[in-house]
């Protein structure tokens, strides 16, 4: 006989003190494995969202926080490199997965506002349950 476990989600990682991740949870921040190197900031002196490449550079300023993030995750999502795909089906698959990001506001997917949200909509089999013996 099998139990079915609960589907994988997205766990919001947490500085507070005491707070302890679930189990069953990889971290998907960066400068981990699967962390976005695309990286969304509030830019005080314009009031815009911006977003830079891995190595700095501004490739996009954003009036919406949802703009910028879905601009982080498009770039994360187009620059995976099809072994690390391969690589978090392998090491993701059944896990839950973490990261700073807070929940997106209401009415925009997670997929388009976290790259772990992005990652359990389109990592194959990610969305699996997986089955206690
Ligand atoms: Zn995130």
């Amino acid at each position: 006989m099998t139990t079915l476990l609960p589907y994988p989600q997205r766990i919001q990682r947490k500085r507070e003190r005491g707070w302890r991740a679930p189990p069953n949870v990889v971290s998907v921040c960066r400068p981990g494995r699967f962390g976005n190197p695309w990286r969304v900031k509030f830019d005080p002196t314009c009031l815009m969202w911006e977003v830079r490449s891995p190595t700095g550079g501004v490739i996009g300023m954003f009036e919406s926080r949802a703009d910028a993030h879905k601009t982080a995750v498009e770039q994360f999502a187009v620059n995976l490199p099809a072994a690390e795909l391969a690589a978090a089906r392998e090491l993701l698959a059944g896990r839950n997965i973490m990261c700073w990001c807070p929940a997106p506001p209401p009415g925009i997917p997670d997929r388009e506002w976290c790259h772990s949200g992005w990652l359990l909509d389109n990592v194959p089999l990610l969305r699996l349950r997986c089955e206690a013996a």
